[in-house]
């Protein structure tokens, strides 16, 4: 195999690779987030590899994850982030038969993947209706239950729907987001509508991606980015 002097690789060989890496980049849902929200961040994170600093909420949400998770597998495990979760279990178990495939989630932190979308994600909780057997697939969040969202929630909750659909050859029924902090639940059934644009935001998504299109898209957002130093639109 032939190696180049770094000086002696042309910037049409570093565009082809960086072009290549884009079509066969696996993009998750919080990295298209990302990318809907300002290209160029996304270029600062993913492209260009720049640390995100992380914060105190994002830390909190893990463990609030975490806890959630513990709540079902370890005995007396700590709650001490997540007391409405124990509101949240009261409803759901209330006339609920006695059969384990409803008293848990059939499944936590599912690892979900399809190499033709070429998408991957973590699926916080699946649990199964009692009402008709459909399968409920659940978010759970620590920000704020914001309803002028609910096209957000629906494109992240369509991605994981399909995902697990792809990947299992079971189509969920319902989907829904818990916000742990303050006990709010956003559920409904699964709208084939929301797949569909969840489908035309992705392709959206690569197409900007692929064609390398990396603009600032400032937004109130700026003040929290983690590259804002680094940002030509950014101004204090
Ligand atoms: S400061 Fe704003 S415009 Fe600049 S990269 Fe961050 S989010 Fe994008």
């Amino acid at each position: 195999m032939e190696f180049k002097k770094i000086n002696e690789i042309t910037k049409e060989e570093v565009d082809s690779k960086v072009l290549e890496a884009n079509k066969n980049r696996i993009l998750s849902k919080s990295q298209m987030n990302t990318y809907i929200q300002c290209p160029m961040k996304w270029k600062f994170q993913y492209i260009d590899k720049l640390k995100s600093k992380g914060s105190p909420a994002m830390w909190r949400g893990i463990q609030i994850h975490k806890q959630i998770e513990n709540y079902y597998n370890v005995e007396n495990s700590d709650i001490s982030l997540i007391p409405n979760f124990l509101k949240f279990e009261e409803r759901r178990l209330k006339n609920c038969p006695n059969e384990n495939k409803y008293l848990k989630p059939i499944a936590q932190e599912l690892s979900v993947k399809n190499d033709d979308l070429k998408i991957r994600g973590f699926i916080d909780a699946v649990y199964i209706n009692p009402k008709d057997d459909g399968v409920i697939i659940i978010d759970w969040k620590s920000g704020k239950y914001r309803p002028e969202n609910f096209s957000g929630y629906r494109f992240e909750l369509a991605v994981y729907s399909e995902l697990y659909r792809l990947q299992t050859g079971i189509t969920p029924k319902y989907w829904g987001i818990y916000f742990v902090d303050h006990d709010k639940l956003f559920f409904e059934e699964v709208k084939e509508i929301s797949i569909k644009a969840m489908y035309k935001k992705v392709k959206k998504v690569r197409d900007g991606i692929e064609s390398k299109n990396y603009q600032c898209k400032p937004s109130m957002l700026c003040k929290w980015c983690d590259f804002n130093d680094k940002c030509p639109e950014w101004h204090l």
